[in-house]
């Protein structure tokens, strides 16, 4: 069955954003959400390196909780990952704005990063993305700024949750409303990967070699005119006239002792 948070793609398209659709997530989830009212912003805690280590984790779940773990993975590079259409296990208990059923209500961003010291600057692309996905999501569901918050607003008993860390989530609404109220221009539309080149053919060895260059009395580099190169197929012509030549001397000799 289909989920409806089909619109996720288009309207993270229509920001700007890079946008990758995992397989299956049209029809991944708990059932479907009710609602949608928000966003809660998280972050992985996943392994440093890599761009979006966690997704199979989010996609899959964990022992102890089975997958989808979130709608969207963010990666390091401001890529959106499309893991779910339907309801994820990303809030547990909590209240923002008197919303206490987090997972119907709320979708979850869980953006690539490790929560500790070794990862306390975001990549500015990434966190430049976690703002406009939030901005373009909270517009089309006709939601004001203040209902996207951080998991750590969100989850009760208070400190339950330290995600998103190192975020200001204040400044991070502040971002978030200038984005909605177009006041923070839209990022430049992302450039297409680049087509690889065609392997270059290995370079044909000169028939002739490079004379070595030879310092002027300036000191500069001159380089001696270069030899004349032999006339292509020279040598087929003399094995050509050498063939011949073999062969009249040869019919020669034989009418010889023939007559
Ligand atoms: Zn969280």
């Amino acid at each position: 069955m289909t989920y409806s948070l089909t619109w996720l793609p288009a309207v993270l398209k229509g920001a700007g954003l890079k946008v990758v659709e995992q397989p299956g997530w049209k029809t991944r989830g708990h059932g479907d959400m009710g609602k949608v009212q928000g966003i809660i912003c998280h972050h992985t805690a996943g392994p440093l390196k890599g761009n979006a280590p966690s997704l199979n984790i989010v996609t899959n779940g964990r022992p102890d909780l089975k997958g989808p773990l979130a709608q969207l993975v963010l990666g390091r590079d401001g890529t959106f990952y499309i893991v779910a259409a339907g309801l994820s296990y990303h809030a547990g208990k909590g209240n923002w704005q008197g919303v206490t059923a987090g997972n119907s209500h709320f979708i979850g961003i869980e953006a690539e990063n490790t929560g500790l010291a070794n990862e306390k600057a975001w990549p500015a692309v990434e966190l430049d993305a976690y703002a406009r996905g939030c901005a373009a999501i909270l517009a089309y569901i006709g939601a004001k700024p203040i209902m996207c918050c951080g998991h750590k607003e969100y989850a009760i008993p208070k400190g339950r949750k330290p995600d998103p860390a190192n975020i200001d989530m204040n400044a991070f609404r502040k971002t978030v409303t200038a984005i909605m109220a177009g006041v923070v221009a839209a990022p430049p539309r992302p450039i297409p990967p680049d087509v690889p080149a065609p392997p270059r053919p290995p370079p044909i060895p000169d028939a002739v070699p490079t004379p070595p260059r030879v310092p002027d009395d300036n000191g500069d580099i001159t380089f001696p005119p270069p030899l004349e190169k032999q006339p292509r197929g020279s040598w087929k012509i003399r094995l050509l006239v050498f063939v011949v030549f073999v062969v009249v001397i040869a019919a020669f000799l034989l009418l010889r002792s023939n007559s």
